[in-house]
């Protein structure tokens, strides 16, 4: 087995700590994306497409498929706003996303 270099260790935490760092930027990031936040709320035509949508749009932590835990109807800021919450099998992400159902929706 071949030695290791002195500052392996160095190297580590110099790597974990950009990690984190990055992963902190891409949750950040992911806050600013459609449905990450109650003001940039996805508009829908159907209520039956916030589930799939929510499901749609990948762990921002790891990029896994997240899992549907709840969907709830919110006025949040005198708008209706339908709220579902999702977590990762992965690596145990939980955040919300935001919808809004488009009022002609029959068009
Ligand atoms: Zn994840």
């Amino acid at each position: 087995m071949a030695k290791k270099p002195k500052r392996d260790r160095t190297v580590r935490r110099e790597a974990d700590r950009d990690a984190k760092k990055a992963l902190n930027d891409r949750l950040a990031l992911a806050r600013l994306e459609p449905g990450g936040a109650p003001e940039r709320a996805i508009e829908l035509v159907s209520a039956s497409l916030v589930e799939p949508t929510a499901r749609g749009i990948p762990c921002p932590a790891c990029g896994a498929t997240v899992r549907v835990q709840d969907h709830t109807a919110e006025t949040i800021e005198s708008r209706r706003l339908r709220v579902v919450r999702v977590d990762c099998a992965r690596c145990g992400f939980t955040g919300s996303r935001y919808f809004t159902i488009a009022e002609k929706a029959l068009n």
